[in-house]
């Protein structure tokens, strides 16, 4: 088996059999065939996001689906919580579409406080459309508590839409759509799916879809009602990146019915929990421990991060560099996708002794 050296937190290193996968001749969009592997993976898409509900493949990256979930969901006002690059990026888009937007800032490092947004949300007499919630933020390694998160907004705002990005927590890290009640949750493919980037997978509930209806202007490539009209008759509003259906269609047969979710989950905090073990002696975790991310480790260590990576990129590994304005101060660990435990073990032992060289 072919060994993981690549470490960056999203693009996450690709089984040789997945990148196999998108070599496969063509197929019409329009055919019998890309029809039954389409209902393959919606289908399969379902126990991923813990939803019986509407799931869509678009395709961009993440980024575009953030955009879709505004300016299909929100008329005019949301509240975006923020706790670090990632999630700063929803309030980013929604001043650009010219929403008004408020803003929940935990802090880089923090994770999003319940107690605060239930405040916020009561304070305030002003209704919000939407509030956003970031699953894991990739810059600082933390994963927010969505469940209680969104329980918060279901009780202090219950018309209020829930929308989440779980770009890098998909596939990682469990997502129980229905569960929490969530509205529209997305997830680019180049992290916990480990696939090549590209598309986008997302889940939209019924009452989305509803809020959806009420809007005259959602945009025309993703516009959801023209996703799900074409979804329901099994196909794609425009040409798809047929060759991530196959890839896609290949890893979650391999996710679900070969590793099983609950194992994929147990690998991920294993991983996790491996990488602050081993590096507690060189270099301090920069996220909050209690919510350390089970996908991708903020570290600030003993020497320069940029000289760290250097040193490894001799080494044949690559470490993510810090992000935003962390950059300088942190490197970043991916450990997420289909990295083994043995992979990155055979990484932290590089890593050692290049910190205490
Ligand atoms: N949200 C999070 C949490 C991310 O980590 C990223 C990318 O790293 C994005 C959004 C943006 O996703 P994309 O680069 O697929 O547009």
């Amino acid at each position: 088996m072919t060994t993981a050296k690549f470490f960056v937190p999203g693009p996450t290193w690709v089984r040789p059999e997945i990148l196999q996968e998108m070599t496969r001749p063509m197929i019409a969009h329009r055919s019998a065939e890309f029809g039954e592997l389409f209902v393959r993976v919606v289908t399969n898409l379902k126990p991923l996001f813990g939803t019986t509900q509407d799931t869509f493949v678009a395709a961009c990256s993440g980024t575009g689906i953030l955009e879709a979930a505004l300016t299909n969901c929100v008329p005019r006002r949301v509240l975006v919580t923020t706790c670090g690059a990632f999630a700063e990026r929803w309030l980013a888009i929604g001043q650009t579409l010219g929403l008004e937007v408020d803003q929940l800032n935990a802090g880089w490092g923090n994770a999003v406080d319940p107690e605060r947004l239930a405040d916020h949300l009561t304070s305030r007499r002003t209704h919000y459309d939407a509030v956003t919630l970031t699953h894991n933020e990739t810059s600082t390694g933390v994963t927010n508590d969505v469940a209680t998160l969104a329980r918060v907004v279901h009780e202090e705002s219950p018309n209020t839409l829930v929308l989440v990005d779980a770009v890098s927590s998909l596939g990682g890290i469990p997502v129980q759509f229905d569960e929490w009640g969530l509205d529209v949750c997305l997830a680019s493919v180049q992290k916990g799916m480990a696939l090549p980037p590209g598309i986008t997978v997302f889940a939209v509930s019924a009452r989305a879809l509803e809020q959806c209806r009420k809007r005259p202007y959602r945009g025309t490539y993703l516009d959801f009602l023209n996703y799900k009209k074409h979804a329901d008759e099994g196909n794609v509003p425009s040409t798809p990146s047929i060759p991530h259906f196959y890839a896609l269609a290949r890893q979650l047969d391999d996710i679900i019915k070969i590793e099983t979710l609950d194992a994929r989950y147990q690998r991920h905090k294993a991983m996790r929990d491996t990488t602050i073990r081993r590096t507690a002696a060189y270099a301090e975790l920069a996220a909050d421990p209690d919510y350390a991310s089970a996908t991708v480790s903020a570290l600030v260590p003993n020497r320069a991060p940029d000289e760290l990576r250097a040193e490894m990129k001799k080494r044949g590994f690559t470490l993510g560099g810090g992000y935003g304005k962390w950059k300088a101060t942190t490197l970043r660990i991916g450990h997420m996708g289909d990295i083994q435990l043995d992979d990155l073990n055979a990484m932290l032992d590089a890593l050692e002794e290049v910190a205490s060289a």
